[in-house]
């Protein structure tokens, strides 16, 4: 196992770590980002909200963000964190190596609850969506299809009609919509069918869903709400205040978790995961954290 200890650790390769990266290590700071891979961002194909950037993919800007913080001396490995202990400042264990700092920021981001259904990977993020705030411009007056497995889904639905397109159909499993709910909708010009999604249609642009029942459900694009689960298994030996429905990690405005020196950044912590508001966050963190090793 290798040994090291630098001034801060970072777990995961998202907006949010890389930001804090590039500030930490353009104040000659030795730090160390360790990412398995994968990650929320890598699977966005168009982001279009990010300031100065007309339209880039997810991938482009990890893949970017990777080389920037190396040029600036910051050292990237591909590791799995197992586990991350508060003794010393903290101790990251990979398969690999044992890390030692006095300061710790997690972006180990989220991953989304996706329901098995038949054709999710070839659409997903084309004409499949999970996320209002990135993706729900995209169906702007399209033919939309709702799926989820809670009343959220109502909820989505509400502000769907109202922002982007008045054509959907929300799909629930039986017996979760209460029947003064589908009169609302009704109300609305919402269609709604309770049923099981069993496969997505289309060759290369999305068609339809179809249920368990047989019935074939026309649609262009589709949002999903189904959650999402925390990648914070490698934080189960911290003891960190959650948020009021016990998910996501609860923060100081300044990104401060209830461990001391401990930053979480991005979707892990309660806010609004968006890669602008990570990367903004990662910058704010790595500055107070440059402010706190100097001890002026
Ligand atoms: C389809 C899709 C479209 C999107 N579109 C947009 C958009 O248009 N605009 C926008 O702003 N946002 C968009 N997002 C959301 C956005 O990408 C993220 O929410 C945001 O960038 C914050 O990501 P993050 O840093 O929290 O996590 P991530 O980007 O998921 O990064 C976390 C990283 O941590 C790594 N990791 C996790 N656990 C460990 C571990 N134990 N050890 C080592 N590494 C670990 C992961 O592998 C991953 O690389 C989209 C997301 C999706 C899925």
């Amino acid at each position: 196992m290798e040994e090291k200890s630098c001034d801060c650790i970072i777990i995961g390769a998202g907006p949010g770590g890389l930001q804090a990266a590039i500030h930490l290590s353009r104040y000659n700071r030795k730090v160390i980002l360790l990412d398995q891979g994968g990650g929320r961002t890598r699977h966005a194909l168009h982001i279009e909200n990010y300031l100065g950037l007309e339209i880039t993919s997810g991938k482009e800007l990890v893949d970017t963000g990777i080389k920037q913080i190396q040029s600036f001396g910051a050292e990237f490995r591909r590791e799995h964190v197992a586990s991350v202990m508060a003794e010393n400042g903290f101790s990251v264990t990979t398969e690999k190596g044992r890390y030692q700092a006095p300061y710790l920021i997690v972006s180990c981001g989220v991953v989304e609850n996706l329901p098995k259904i038949k054709g999710m990977n070839k659409f997903f993020s084309r004409a499949i969506f999970t996320c209002v705030d990135c993706d729900g411009y995209h169906t702007t007056g399209k033919k939309l299809v709702i799926l989820g497995d809670s009343l959220d889904a109502m909820r989505l639905a509400f502000a769907m009609r109202q922002m982007f397109t008045p054509d959907i159909t929300l799909i629930l499993p039986a017996g979760l919509m209460p029947d003064d709910h589908a009169e609302l909708l009704a109300e609305d010009g919402i269609a709604f069918l309770a049923g099981v999604p069993q496969e997505f249609l289309g060759d290369t642009a999305l068609t339809g869903v179809k249920l368990a029942d047989g019935q074939e459900i026309v649609c262009e694009v589709v949002m999903l709400s189904y959650d999402y689960t925390l990648n914070d298994s490698c934080l189960a030996g911290l003891s960190l205040e959650r948020d009021g429905n016990g998910t996501q990690i609860s923060t100081s405005p300044g990104c401060e978790t209830s461990v001391q020196n401990l930053f979480a950044l991005g979707a892990l912590k309660a806010g609004k995961a968006q890669a602008i508001i990570a990367a903004g966050q990662g910058a704010m963190v790595g500055i107070e954290i440059n402010h706190r090793l100097l001890g002026l």
